[in-house]
């Protein structure tokens, strides 16, 4: 899982400096494909469930599983890839969101806040500690600052599937859920929306956006329980 994170970590890189005004979600998709193969791996989201492409490009109110295509981004969008690979049968999840060019200060805030409520939730993970101590630290941050937190997509398990017991939902209370245990791996994933934290799916069966069209953001990582303590396997983007 660890050399798994190690590519998702280098596509996202390579994808992150690719960023710019007038480039294709497609044309971000290649060079994630390209980056994962070339490590080696092979990338996880292609053919799973019937998802089409390598990463998922989702751009201001769409909140995850855009799939990329001729949309170009353009500048003060927010775009979130998510990527995943798998190497030697393990798989890695990892996501961000970042400012195309020039973006509000509003839409600033909205990414600053979405990766910190992942760094609360990290915070938490520790042999003995439960879910619902994630949950409910994520939440409260998020909350805290004024905004929605989504709840019908959730993080997760992860290690020789893409998606394994238990849900790791950005929504919960301490103390309660699931413990955790050395040898576990768990996608620790909050969304959180300028506005409700309620969805809705487009017609294409996978892009799902917030109801009210409010921006959304999400930061995903890929965290393990090892032996020497806690580890994140796919160190998050950051660069705006
Ligand atoms: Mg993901
Ligand atoms: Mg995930």
């Amino acid at each position: 899982m660890r050399q798994a994170g190690k590519v998702v970590a280098g596509a996202k890189a390579a994808v992150a400096q690719a960023i710019k005004p007038g480039i294709t979600t497609r044309e971000l998709d290649r060079i994630a494909e390209e980056e994962i193969r070339k490590q080696g791996a092979v990338p996880a989201f292609k053919g799973l469930y019937g998802f089409p492409a390598t990463v998922c490009t989702s751009i201001n109110e769409e909140i995850v599983h855009g799939i990329p295509g001729d949309r170009a981004v353009k500048n003060g969008d927010i775009l979130s890839v998510d990527f995943g690979a798998i190497v030697g049968g393990f798989y890695a999840d990892s996501a961000f969101t970042i400012g195309v060019g020039v973006i509000s200060p509003e839409a600033q805030a909205l990414i600053d806040a979405t990766h910190e409520a992942l760094q609360k939730g990290i915070e938490q993970v520790k042999e003995g500690a439960r879910i619902g101590d994630i949950s409910a630290a994520v939440q409260a941050y998020a909350e805290h600052k004024g905004y929605g937190v989504v709840r019908q997509y959730v993080g997760h398990g992860i290690g020789r599937a893409l998606h394994e017991e238990p849900q790791v939902p950005n929504y919960g209370t301490p103390g309660r859920g699931p413990l955790l245990k050395t040898g576990m791996a768990i996608a620790i994933e909050p969304m959180l929306n300028v506005g409700t934290w309620k969805t809705r799916q487009l017609d294409d069966g996978w892009t799902v956006v917030t109801e009210d069209g409010a921006l959304s953001a999400h930061f995903e990582d890929t965290v393990g329980i090892t032996e020497n303590g806690v580890e994140v396997f796919t160190e998050s983007e950051r660069n705006n």
